[in-house]
């Protein structure tokens, strides 16, 4: 019997898991991967460690990963890796030329590097203005106090101020990775958090030892205080008695009870597969079907056998290279941008024990729906080859291998796909109007005793951080929910 079972060990789950065992809780983590980490899992093979694709954090100063390591006893500074030259943004002109602006994981100790970037993206003395008045208003919104918020969209919001061309692609392009959702559909309330958290702390934080290690870390936490890890084992059944959930039942037949069970698994895979169905409210059942994921991120892996790159993580556009609804339809009937978004990293270049020596493994890719079986899909691999190899011709003759990855490949290590166009999505629910603050989806089921926690509900941020943002929440939520009986 534990306290608590988390299914699935992304950094929602793990996070949660880790904090509910060190408050005095017996944990049990399932997980049908072989390692912590869900879609930010390090795998080791052929001497490479890495992400299936490309990951860092933001923030990288001051973050919940930081949290997350002091409260399992490591050393942030040791674990997380923040490299003064964290990488490049390059803005391409209509012309073809490239402005190259580097930028760092550590803002508070290279604020000339932060200063810098606006000219290094092409915009003059002059588009300062419009920029500062920008960050004093993120500065000032409290997203709690503007129930407003919920309903202006970030686009509508940003245009108020007049940003210079390359600042506003530089921003929606970071924030369309940041949100993987088209962003005249992302809410400031939702925003608002990613804004402060990009201009107070900056981003192009990793770990050592691999993004996925501090999630493995969490998970040895669980066991040293008397809970348990099952790796490669799916949960095929939560178990319902009575009206409240009491465990749960693995694929080799196999159940385990407990008082409260936690799925970071995805409120649509749970309440619709793992869980019957029959046990929520109607419009409950029909309201999470309607709920919608993000957006996917699909592309390429390239190993070389020569260290052709020197950025960690390097990020190309051009002014029209980010999704409004209007585009992301373009592109979903086939018209792309001619330079679409490019988002790549090299895992060695972060920690160099990541890579044989002399060696990388380059992971790039582009936004794409999150339709495991999409064929946009295999557009998108198609142009992240095509926009890596004109970019960098440098790499021509260097790759040893390539191999893509796309939205099916997200949904094999993360969550199942139960709904049509649904499965591959890159960060979990999207953070769009009317799924975001007063209407996020609630932690609590409404079947007692069982609860989410991950991208799906309870955090807020970009990605992984919004993950482990919700598993603090979670984890305090279910413990008083545990000793309240
Ligand atoms: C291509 C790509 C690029 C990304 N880049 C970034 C980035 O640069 N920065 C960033 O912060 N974020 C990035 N993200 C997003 C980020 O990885 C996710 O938002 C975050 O990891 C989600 O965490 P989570 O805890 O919600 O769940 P997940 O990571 O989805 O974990 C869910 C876990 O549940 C397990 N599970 C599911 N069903 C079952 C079952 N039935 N039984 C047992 N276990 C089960 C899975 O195995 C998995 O381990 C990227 C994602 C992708 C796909």
């Amino acid at each position: 019997m534990y306290d608590a079972i988390l299914i699935g060990a992304g950094y929602g789950g793990v996070t949660c898991a880790a904090l509910l065992a060190l408050a005095g809780k017996k944990v049990l983590v399932v997980d049908k991967n072989p390692a912590a980490g869900g879609k930010a899992m390090t795998v080791h093979r052929g001497g490479f460690g890495y992400e299936l694709w490309p990951i860092a954090g933001g923030p990288s100063e001051g973050s919940r990963f930081h949290e997350l390591a002091a409260a399992i006893g490591l050393d942030p500074d040791d674990v997380l890796i923040q490299p003064d030259f964290a990488g490049e943004y390059r803005f391409v002109h209509e012309n073809g030329s490239v402005s190259v602006a580097p930028f760092t994981a550590r803002p508070s100790v290279n604020p000339e590097v932060s200063a810098a970037l606006p000219a290094a993206l092409g915009a003059s003395e002059a588009d300062m203005g419009p920029l500062l008045d920008m960050v004093a208003a993120i500065v000032e919104t409290d997203p709690a106090a503007d129930p407003s918020l919920d309903d202006l969209d970030l686009v509508t919001w940003t245009r108020k101020f007049g940003l210079a061309p390359p600042l506003e692609a530089y921003l929606f392009v970071s924030l369309g990775i940041a949100f993987a959702a088209p962003l005249d559909r992302v809410p400031m309330s939702e925003a608002i958090y990613t804004f402060k958290e990009m201009v107070e702390g900056g981003g192009g934080r990793y770990g050592r030892g691999g993004y996925g290690r501090l999630a493995e870390q969490a998970v040895e936490t669980v066991v040293a205080h008397g809970g348990a890890y099952l790796s490669n084992t799916r949960v095929e059944e939560v178990l319902v008695e009575g009206g409240r959930a009491v465990g749960v039942r693995t694929g080799s037949g196999e159940t385990f009870r407990g008082r409260a069970v936690v799925s970071n698994a995805g409120i649509q895979p749970t309440v619709l597969k793992l869980a019957d169905t029959s046990v929520f409210p109607f419009d409950y059942v029909e309201a999470v079907k309607a709920l919608e994921p993000s957006l996917s991120f699909v592309g390429m892996r390239y190993w070389l056998d020569d260290t052709v790159f020197e950025a960690p993580m390097v990020i190309q556009f051009a002014a029209d290279s980010w999704w409004d609804t209007d585009a992301y339809r373009r592109a979903e009937a086939g018209s792309w941008p001619e330079h679409p978004l490019l988002f790549f990293s090299v895992p060695s270049l972060y920690d160099p024990g990541l890579a044989p020596e002399g060696r990388q493994l380059v992971m790039a890719g582009t936004l794409c729906s999150a339709d495991p079986h999409s064929p946009m899909n295999q557009v998108a691999v198609d142009l992240v080859d095509r926009e890596m190899l004109r970019s960098f011709p440098e790499m021509e003759g260097h790759i040893e291998r390539r191999q893509a990855y796309t939205a099916l490949h997200a949904a094999n290590v993360s969550r199942d796909s139960v709904l049509a166009g649904q499965g591959g999505e890159c960060i979990g629910l999207a953070q769009v109007i009317g799924q975001c603050g007063a209407t996020k989806p609630d932690v609590r089921s409404p079947v007692a005793g069982l609860y989410f926690v991950g991208c799906d509900a309870g955090g807020h941020g970009c990605g992984t951080h919004q993950a482990v943002d919700s598993g603090f929440n979670v984890a305090a939520i279910v413990s008083a929910d545990l000793t309240a009986g």
